[in-house]
């Protein structure tokens, strides 16, 4: 091993005990502080929220958040077993001995690491459906069910992404120094085909959704779409109680083709001025423009990505420093290390986008509050953080660094003034 390569292998192997060390500190963070909070619902909830709802969160949480460290620990082994241990090395070789072309050898070493992964993250999701949401009372999945989505799962993903892995291979060979502005507008059109197709083709192959029914619920959210100028393609309900008591409401498709889904678990919990709230909260992602703008962000951040594998590509310490032998005239390679080792040192940056995306809730529950009612949000929010068990005491640092949503204590606060100031 050269020295660059032997100075690459201790930056990774340093970035990598970081994060773990980090993700387990924040994990037993919250741990503690949810317990230090089970015994008493926090004064500002007292009067909605008993204390046994209260407990069960606490309960949940911590089980969720211990899987989560297990899940942590399994999966940091996997990737040194990967790297360091050689695993990767013998899979490159064993590919590489196939006789077929390098396309071929490299899209069997995508397949053979996305089987050892999905493989190794099978028992966690078992687990998590069948175990833990079960013991909460929310799984409503049967074996049957779960394993017809699986598969369904696994052929949409070998559908989808084999064409899309084989473009971009093959670009990287052929496509000369600048392949990885090829690759890029070729990805970028791919998230507008899954955006066209997953409400039409792939949402229906897992869930139904029948036209929102006439009612005093689709009454007032079609008052609000016609007072916000809104235009959609449909109010829909999805069976989303077939597998699970959690409940949502979300927007799927883009341009005029959107259309507004209910999970029809909200529906039956939440009153219809408390629908309309939460529609409304919905609507001010999209008229305050953070969809687009997130998407504009997660394309510019892949295309520094993707010039950044065409460096690393090139680097022999790249594979080297991570115990592959250098390969460079096979991408698949490159690929799927890159893909393997970024987490490791991207993780420091989930702090900065949790903190964009809770200036982003902000926002659009002050569009809630301006087009719906703000007490309606807070009464279907403190329903909806019962239902799903979520923690009312998170930890405060714990939640800086992970969470996309504010704590709870502080939106219904926000909320609540909003709620002063325009009655
Ligand atoms: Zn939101």
């Amino acid at each position: 091993m050269n020295a660059s390569a032997f100075l690459f292998a201790v930056v990774f192997a340093v970035a990598l005990a970081a994060t773990v060390a980090i993700r387990l500190w924040l994990a037993r963070r919250q741990i503690r502080y949810v317990l230090a909070h089970r015994n008493a619902v926090p004064t500002e909830f007292a009067e909605r929220v008993d204390l046994a709802s209260h407990q069960k969160a606490a309960d949940y949480t911590i089980a969720r958040t211990r899987l989560g460290m297990l899940e942590t620990l399994v999966d940091t082994a996997v990737l040194i077993a990967l790297t360091f241990g050689g695993g990767l090395a013998w899979l490159v070789h064993a590919t590489g001995a196939i006789d077929a072309g390098v396309l071929w050898q490299d899209l069997a070493l995508i397949v053979a690491i996305a089987l050892v992964t999905g493989i190794i993250g099978l028992p966690f999701a078992y687990y998590h459906t069948f175990v833990l949401e079960a013991r909460f009372g929310f799984n409503r999945t049967t074996l049957k069910l779960w394993l017809t989505d699986l598969v369904k799962g696994i052929v949409i993903g070998a559908v989808l992404g084999l064409p899309l892995a084989a473009v971009a291979l093959t670009l990287m060979r052929i496509a000369g120094p600048y392949w990885w502005l090829w690759v890029w507008a070729v990805w970028v059109g791919f998230q507008f085909l899954i955006l066209a197709l997953y409400p039409t083709v792939i949402a229906p192959l897992f869930n139904k959704f029948s036209p929102l029914p006439e009612g005093p619920a689709r009454e007032r959210v079609e008052a609000l779409l016609a007072r916000c100028g809104f235009k959609s393609r449909g109010l829909f309900v999805m069976d989303g109680s077939k597998r699970s008591s959690h409940g949502n409401a979300f927007f799927t498709g883009f341009g005029r083709a959107k259309r507004i889904v209910f999970f029809d678990t909200l529906l039956q919990r939440l009153a219809p001025e408390e629908v309309e709230a939460v529609l409304a909260h919905e609507l001010g992602h999209f008229r305050l423009k953070h969809v687009i703008k997130r998407m504009l962000w997660m394309a510019a951040l892949s295309l520094a990505l993707l010039a950044l594998l065409a460096w690393l590509m090139r680097s022999p310490w790249f594979y080297q420093g991570l115990s592959v032998p250098a390969s460079l005239d096979r991408p698949g390679v490159a690929l799927v290390l890159f893909f393997m080792v970024l987490p490791v040192f991207t993780f420091l940056l989930a702090p900065l986008s949790a903190l964009y995306s809770r200036k982003h809730e902000f926002e659009a529950d002050a569009f809630a509050a301006q087009q719906a009612s703000a007490s309606s949000l807070v009464h279907a929010l403190v329903k909806l953080y019962q239902d799903n068990a979520s923690t009312l005491t998170p930890d405060p640092v714990h939640s800086t660094f992970y969470d996309s949503h504010p704590p709870a204590a502080i939106r219904i606060a926000r909320l609540q003034s909003l709620a002063a100031e325009h009655s």
